[in-house]
């Protein structure tokens, strides 16, 4: 099969499932112009799948809107530099369950059977390629360039949307329900250690989600702060791209060795998140949080196997200073100079930390508000995570914000706690999408609900026309 067969073969197999019926949602005007039911902040693989879960509720009058050039959503082609996914290469996700739009059926078109059976773990690249060829195939109505700076509720119950970029239409939309599906940071922001971004001038550091240019450190000694995946993918890259010597420094006196996730993957404590209470949410998340993500082996391989590759485990950072020769690290080992230091030390959550929610996040219930953690599992890192709906709905805290904060869902990684790993990694998009878009669904249906329920008592359309004209 060619991948002209298989965009053939995706509308057939949607025309099947009668894709695409009429909208069944009622048009608002407002004298600002267009009304969106939805707009979808970000086009990364999350946004793709919200889009295409509420065209397949019949909801179409909905856009996406992502910051980044068209191609260049999300990390994989921007900041993350790992070989291949770290995910198991047949779990699906965006496809909801449509067999000729997921990656294997892609990735099969082009290049067989054999070489999907040979296929150890998705090449970054491809995935990327793959959520290309899915926005185009079902051609979603995504616009790019265009960034969300500001949500703004109004009082007729609609959101302003303040905008900017190069593609945006104008300086707002608006829009009646907002998904933000910003990422994984989309519910806070990297984090870089106070002591380190408050001692160190720019040129000396970044953290691993920002671009680095790393043909400027040939040849050059490099220091990464951090144990995780993301700390390995950097050396490697780092390494590859002609870095003379990498050292990662780790905290602990062992690398981690158990990742989680696959537990979640198998167990049902992705898909069945939902179930459990919230002190039982809370504990799974708070251990989840003591893990952080080891590197695949085959990363750990890769960039082990570099000359100029160095472990220094036990080894936390006790102070960093600027200096004519470089940055100087201060582990309890002694000092180390390097050229340049790359942070690879995650990311933190809280809508505080928000731009675009700047308007509403006071009113944001968290974990903190609405749970007290046993003593020994208390973590201020998961009390400041957003206390969701079981539909990815921000919920308030006060009177107030009940009104502010309809119709805004946080589809992204600040749902971790609330509705488990469903947003954001792929591992649970197939489960997050279906619960995000049947909230926003019933939230559109209801809102409309005088109207629809008038209507259906109204209703008097006749459909039989058959006469009896015989008389017995
Ligand atoms: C380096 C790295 C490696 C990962 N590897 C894996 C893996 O192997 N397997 C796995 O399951 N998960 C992995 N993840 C986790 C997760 O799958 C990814 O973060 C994934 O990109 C999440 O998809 P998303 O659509 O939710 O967010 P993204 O792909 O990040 O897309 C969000 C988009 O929204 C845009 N955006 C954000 N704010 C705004 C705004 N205000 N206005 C307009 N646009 C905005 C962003 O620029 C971005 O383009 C990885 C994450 C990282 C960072």
């Amino acid at each position: 099969m060619s991948l002209e067969a298989l965009n053939k073969q995706v509308k057939i197999d949607l025309s099947y499932l009668a894709f695409g019926g009429p909208n069944w949602v009622r048009p608002l005007s407002h004298p600002e112009g267009h009304v969106y039911d939805v707009v979808i902040v970000g086009g990364g693989q999350s946004g793709l799948g919200a889009a295409f879960g509420l065209l397949r509720e019949r909801i179409s009058n909905i856009l996406v809107i992502d910051e980044n050039r068209e191609g260049l959503e999300g990390p994989w082609e921007t900041y993350a530099r790992m070989v291949t996914l770290r995910t198991p290469k047949h779990l699906t996700s965006i496809d909801l369950g449509i067999p000729s739009l997921t990656f294997r059926a892609w990735w099969e078109a082009q290049f067989g059977s054999e070489s999907w059976e040979a296929l150890d773990k998705i090449p970054r690249g491809d995935w990327m390629n793959y959520l290309r060829w899915f926005r185009k195939v079902l051609n979603l109505p995504v616009v790019n360039e265009v960034k969300l700076k500001l949500i703004e509720p109004t009082d007729e119950g609609i959101h302003r949307l303040h905008i900017e970029g190069k593609g945006a239409p104008s300086d707002r939309l608006l829009a009646r329900k907002v998904i933000l599906a910003t990422g994984i940071q989309g519910g806070g922001e990297w984090h870089v250690p106070p002591f380190i971004a408050e001692k160190l001038p720019r040129h000396l550091y970044a953290h691993s989600s920002e671009a680095i240019d790393f043909k400027a450190l040939r040849g050059k000694k490099i220091g990464i702060l951090g144990g995780g995946a993301s700390a390995f993918d950097n050396a490697n890259f780092a390494l590859s791209e002609g870095a003379a010597e990498v050292h990662v420094f780790v905290r602990r006196n062992e690398l981690q060795r158990i990742n989680p996730i696959r537990h979640m993957e198998v167990s049902g404590l992705i898909e069945r998140f939902q179930a459990l209470s919230d002190a039982d949410k809370y504990a799974v998340i708070a251990h989840f949080f003591k893990y952080n993500q080891p590197p695949t082996n085959d990363t750990f391989e890769r960039a082990a196997s570099w000359p100029g590759f160095h472990l220094h485990l036990g080894a936390p950072w006790l102070n960093v200073e600027a200096t004519d020769k470089g940055a100087v690290v201060t582990t309890p080992q002694g000092k180390f100079t390097f050229d340049f230091l790359i942070i690879c030390t995650g990311l933190v959550t809280d809508p505080a930390l928000r731009p675009e929610l700047r308007l509403v996040e006071s009113h944001i219930a968290r974990w903190g508000d609405r749970y007290n953690p046993p003593e020994e599992l208390a973590n201020p890192l998961l009390d400041a995570h957003p206390y969701l709906s079981p539909g990815f709905a921000f919920l308030s805290r006060d009177e107030k914000g009940k009104k502010l904060l309809y119709g805004l869902f946080a589809f992204n990684y600040s749902g971790l706690i609330s509705c488990g790993i469903t947003a954001s990694a792929l591992s649970g998009l197939k489960y997050g999408i279906p619960k995000l878009v049947s909230a926003v669904a019933d939230q559109l249906f209801f809102d409309d609900r005088e109207e629809i329920l008038k209507d259906f008592f109204a209703y008097s359309e006749v459909e039989f026309v058959g006469e009896w004209t015989k008389t017995d």
